[in-house]
């Protein structure tokens, strides 16, 4: 059996989701999964990072409320749910605490993940449901609000897409137009100046991630135009749309590079390696902006550690200290891909030339 390692392409350290593999045949990542339960409640949570309250329902509604009533509003659109806690959840921290209103969208609920955390490896643990509520804990330390686009896990599959055998009526089968409509209805109710979402590659082989981009992008395009999906609500047209930059090598190797210098240990030496194999270009040379992100790197990590059955709480990601991380590299990086409006390019600020 090939390792977990070798499986995994050069997407997230921390986060390996919605690989289709059952449970029985996960032995292979308990070797690699810590054995350190993590309590979402918040016992192991970093110090300073917010905390889930206990009543999530009311607050996340009053969240939702306001997002769609603040002056700047952003819509993060992501494939499943911890995909937003691992892939600019800084960002959305920073915004949010900014008073900008943030919605994080999650395609679909996740169903086909994997488990990757060895306390939910038993029988009797309703997973889907536990997904939920893991997405609600995080979308509260984020202070974001949250949305079901309502539709359903593709599961991974690797190899070439033309070969992937998808189970009928998931998100990554159906019709992108249906698909679209759901997002363009939550477009035109939001009204978000700047969209987020995945490079045309998906910025990692899944196909749900593949199908984000596409939806996201054809969102982007017909939400403003009238004659696109009338029953949708009132055109918006977003100015701005992004694509997280996320593990670039270049970023990567940085902080290797200083964690290796403080502590004799490489926490990426494996995943670059792997990275200098695959023979990928650095998602890094396609950049454009780079939002400083440090003050919220305690919120991203507690928001990635409430999505408890799908990480692994000893993985190398949380081996990186935070002030080296801080020093080294303290962004969070997007590739700037539609612009309404004119801002030199790099920035620092996805609201840039959108601010009054
Ligand atoms: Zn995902």
């Amino acid at each position: 059996m090939r390792t977990v390692a070798e499986q995994v392409p050069p997407a997230g350290p921390a986060v390996r989701h919605s690989r289709r593999t059952p449970v029985s045949q996960t032995s292979s990542l308990t070797d690699e999964v810590g054995s350190t339960a993590v309590d979402r409640t918040g016992e192991q949570a970093i110090a300073g990072a917010p905390q889930p309250s206990t009543d999530l329902s009311d607050a996340a509604a009053q969240r939702r409320v306001a997002a769609a009533q603040a002056p700047l509003r952003l819509m993060a659109v992501h494939a499943h749910p911890d995909d937003e806690s691992s892939k600019g959840a800084a960002t959305l921290a920073k915004y949010a605490d900014d008073g900008v209103g943030v919605v994080v969208v999650s395609c679909t609920g996740g169903e086909r993940g994997d488990i990757l955390n060895p306390r939910f490896d038993q029988a009797g643990i309703d997973i889907p449901a536990l997904r939920l509520t893991e997405m609600a804990a995080a979308a509260e330390i984020l202070g974001v609000a949250h949305e079901w686009l309502g539709f359903e896990d593709s599961g991974y599959h690797e190899g070439d897409p033309a070969t992937w055998d998808l189970p009928a009526g998931c998100f990554g089968a159906l019709d992108p137009a249906v698909e679209t409509e759901a997002l363009v209805r939550l477009v035109r109710h939001y009204r978000p100046q700047v969209m987020t979402t995945y490079d045309e590659n998906g910025g990692y082989p899944h196909p749900d991630h593949i199908r984000c981009h596409v939806v996201s992008m054809a969102a982007f395009e017909a939400a403003g135009d009238p004659s696109a999906f009338p029953d949708a609500g009132e055109p918006w047209q977003p100015s701005k749309l992004y694509y997280n930059v996320g593990f670039s090598k270049k970023r990567m190797l940085a902080i290797n590079e200083a964690v290796k210098e403080a502590t004799g240990e490489g926490p990426f030496d494996e995943w670059l390696e792997r990275f200098a194999k695959n023979d990928r270009p650095d998602p890094s040379a396609r950049m454009t902006t780079q939002v400083p992100v440090a003050d919220f790197f305690a919120a991203r990590d507690a928001a990635l550690r409430a999505h408890a059955t799908q990480i692994d709480p000893d993985s190398h990601w949380f081996a990186v200290p935070r002030e080296v991380e801080a020093r080294v590299w303290g962004t969070d990086d997007y590739e700037l891909a539609r612009a309404l409006v004119e801002a030199p390019l790099p920035e620092t600020d996805l609201f840039a030339g959108i601010r009054p």
